[in-house]
């Protein structure tokens, strides 16, 4: 109960502090909308402002940092309380600031019926462009309650087989030789490790791992690399050492450096950077071999799980993804994992401070439980 107290408090200040008219407003017309109907009792939203605590300093191509602040949603409807979650590096652009000011927009207390989720989502999507992060956090939290209301977890209700989850990646960020020995035998129970190159000494860093482990690599350049003649070289070599695939080598916007890199590629190309939300699909198909689904980029579930179905017509690849982020909203992506090739779903574990028991990783391979919705639960 006390962090259902939090929530109240947190929310409120959090919304209070930046927009309290409408705060006021959305209030007052809950109030009035609060009385039962023979529809339902309307849907309602909850936000708090959260900090996530990384157990080791992060560093890709262009910062590093030590935190990452996310946003903790709840939607209750009769009793039945929806978990959701936006995680907002900063590189992306949202913070906890415009979160609180596009969720103290959401008005859901005219949604009578949970179920409607597209015209929920719709009107949510709407509100103002952008915010995709937050965006995500209504949605996920939207899931988790209709997953709950039906008593069934989302990997059900779309019909995948939970046998078939990916093993996931563990990801070994650049640090020095001493250093990524140590992370990389941190890393003993997964499968698969990915490593974030796009630095001077992107060679070294995979010999460093080599001379430890064997299992095969993912790579992300995270748009590191300017010359798509040293890409294509990089990549020819990555082929002998055991790598599997590389994400997003090249900008975002070298589009024909890309689609030349793909076409010449002994390994598949994801895009990552380059793909945001079913929208942007169409683009890169032909240009990359495959799409990194990220509930954060994409809006939430229901958009992650578009985009993997049209991935799968288009004869894509299809990576899912995360930021840092606790079991919430790793839990909620995991749900899709079953139609995925490969899985990156390591964020919760890269945290000190989770506040969910969600899914696990046994053996090195995503395993779904039968919780309903997302599959989680607070761990206080
Ligand atoms: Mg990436």
């Amino acid at each position: 109960m006390s962090s259902r107290r939090d929530f109240l408090k947190y929310g409120s200040l959090a919304a209070g502090s930046l927009i309290l008219p409408a705060k006021l407003l959305a209030t007052e017309k809950k109030h009035v909308s609060n009385k039962k109907s023979p529809f339902g009792t309307p849907l309602n939203l909850r936000f708090r402002p959260y900090d996530l605590q990384l157990k080791h300093v992060f560093t890709i191509a262009n910062n590093s940092r030590t935190t990452t602040p996310i946003m903790l949603t709840e939607i209750e409807y009769d009793g039945i309380i929806g978990y959701g979650e936006a995680s907002m590096p900063p590189y992306l652009g949202e913070s906890h600031q415009t979160a609180s000011e596009f969720l103290s927009k959401v008005d859901l207390s005219s949604f009578r019926d949970p179920f409607e989720l597209e015209d929920i989502i719709e009107y949510v999507d709407k509100l103002a462009s952008g915010n995709h992060a937050a965006k995500a956090s209504v949605d996920i939290a939207l899931h988790d309650l209709v997953g709950k209301i039906l008593q069934k977890p989302w990997h059900k209700l779309w019909g995948l087989n939970p046998d078939k989850t990916p093993n996931t990646s563990f990801t070994i960020g650049m640090d020095t030789p001493e250093v990524v020995k140590l992370k990389v035998g941190e890393a003993d129970i997964y499968k698969i490790l990915k490593v974030k190159l796009g630095r001077e000494n992107d060679k070294q860093m995979i010999r460093t791992i080599r001379s430890v482990t064997n299992k095969p690599i993912c790579v992300d350049v995270n748009q590191g690399w300017k010359d798509r003649q040293m890409a294509l070289e990089m990549i020819q070599w990555l082929a002998t050492q055991g790598v599997v695939f590389v994400e997003q080598p090249m900008s975002k916007l070298a589009i024909d450096d890309m689609a030349w890199l793909t076409e010449h590629s002994p390994l598949p190309i994801i895009a990552d950077e380059a793909v945001q939300t079913v929208s942007d699909l169409m683009a890169v198909n032909k240009v990359y071999s495959g799409i990194n689904i990220k509930l954060m980029k994409c809006g939430g579930m229901r958009n992650a799980h578009k985009m993997a179905e049209l991935a799968k017509v288009l004869g894509m690849k299809v990576m899912i993804g995360c930021m840092t982020e606790t079991s919430c909203a790793v839990s909620a992506a995991a749900q899709l994992s079953p139609m995925a090739d490969w899985a990156d779903l390591d964020g919760n574990l890269l945290i000190s401070n989770d506040l969910y028991d969600g899914v696990t990783v046994i053996d090195g391979k995503i395993t779904l439980s039968d919780l309903p919705g997302i599959g989680v639960k607070p761990n206080s």
